[in-house]
């Protein structure tokens, strides 16, 4: 696979305050762990790749970065800006509720230069249910201490079809953030993982999932509002004004390299997709003993890396361009994938078009579906 562009660096912070109830991502409760010498051995694992100025775009996530203490999280963002010296995009995830004014402050002295608010609902019950820590006053807050602090790049999170919820609900979410002028909204559909708190009720039918058909209709509403402001669907589950799409995150869906550092980071670079261990002492051990924290590596390779790059390629609404496609997998897109295409187009779930020297992309009916369709394109 070939890329000459721009490395993504992704920053993993494996703490968060108390565990949400749907969420099965790793991370431990920040007063558990000795948070400063995680944060050394993520610096020391940063500083071993000596990645400089082919990083352009880094994206500090978790867990929830801002529930670290703020010396130690600015200390890790002055590493990064220290080794990373031709950034174009900088972004940050806030929890609501666990930033004031001086902390964002702290960031964009930082140079960082987007944040992402992890808001999911503007419903305080909802809210509750998921078992977050703050409050729709709290999102609405952290939003204006982001304006006052400078920042003109903001996204807010929101989750969909969260058991109990229904359209009127999801509905005063989107007026919520249109009312606050984000720049950038992701808009993901409630998934019930089996080893959370609510997935362990929902087994025990003391919760009851959202029927298919409401969120589909909450899934269509998104699009449509959205876009009637000009926050554009970008991919599956983002919208943007325009100039506003994450570039990080586009690096995925184009196949780009990134680099995860962190216990649990994935990265794929230098043609190896591989992941971090997902153990904070066993992580600080391996690298303090001048190990790699690296537990597994996948080598991708032709029609198999092709077709990765089909899947990433068509969550974008620009799907895959062809000429592009060839280029960087060696492999022509109509001729690994023409009959799957034509009958998506046939069925209008796909559409071919003559733009930039050619494109497949999914249509509008298809997105909602996009799951099913993008297995198609997992192997030829
Ligand atoms: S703050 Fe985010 S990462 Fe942490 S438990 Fe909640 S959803 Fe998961």
């Amino acid at each position: 696979m070939k890329s000459n562009r721009g490395i993504g660096l992704y920053v993993h912070v494996p703490f968060c305050v108390r565990k949400c109830r749907y969420c099965s991502f790793y991370s431990e409760p920040v007063g558990s762990v000795d948070t400063g010498g995680m944060v050394s051995a993520m610096k020391a694992e940063l500083g071993r790749y000596e990645l400089g100025e082919k990083v352009d775009t880094v994206y500090v996530g978790g867990g929830s970065p801002s529930c670290l203490p703020p010396a130690e999280l600015f200390g890790l963002l002055d590493e990064i800006t220290n080794r990373c010296t031709d950034l174009k995009e900088f972004s940050v995830e806030v929890n609501p509720g666990q930033v004031d004014g001086e902390f964002l402050c702290g960031l964009r002295e930082r140079r960082v230069s987007r944040l992402s608010i992890g808001g999911q609902s503007f419903v305080d019950e909802e809210l509750v249910f998921l078992g977050r820590e703050h409050t729709a006053d709290d999102i609405l807050r952290t939003f204006e201490f982001g304006r006052k602090a400078g920042f003109s790049n903001i996204s807010i999170d929101l989750i969909f079809a969260i058991p109990g919820s229904t359209v009127d609900f999801f509905r005063y979410s989107l007026e919520s953030v249109i009312a606050l002028g984000c720049e950038h909204v992701s808009a993901y559909s409630f998934s019930i993982e089996p080893a959370t708190a609510i997935g362990r009720a929902c087994e025990h039918g003391e919760v009851v999932k959202v029927d298919e058909e409401t969120d589909r209709a909450m899934y269509e509403m998104a699009i449509d509002e959205l876009e009637g402001v000009g926050i554009v669907q970008y991919e599956i589950s983002n919208f943007a004004s325009e100039g506003f799409e994450c570039r990080h995150n586009l690096k995925y869906w184009s196949n780009d390299p990134y680099v995860g550092i962190g216990p649990g980071a994935a990265s794929y670079f230098r043609g190896e997709r591989y992941n971090n261990i997902a153990d904070i002492g066993k992580y600080c051990e391996l690298i303090e003993n001048g190990k790699s924290a690296k537990v597994d590596g996948h080598r991708c390779q032709g029609v198999e890396a092709a077709c990765e790059t089909a899947v990433l390629n068509l969550r974008k609404r620009t799907g895959i361009c062809l000429t592009e496609f060839a280029e960087r997998t060696g492999y022509d897109a109509m001729e690994l994938f023409g009959e799957t295409v034509e009958r998506y187009v046939r069925e209008g779930l796909m559409e071919v078009s003559d733009e930039d020297g050619g494109r497949i992309c999914l249509s509008r009916k298809a997105l909602a579906i996009a799951d099913g369709i993008l297995c198609d394109f997992s192997s030829v």
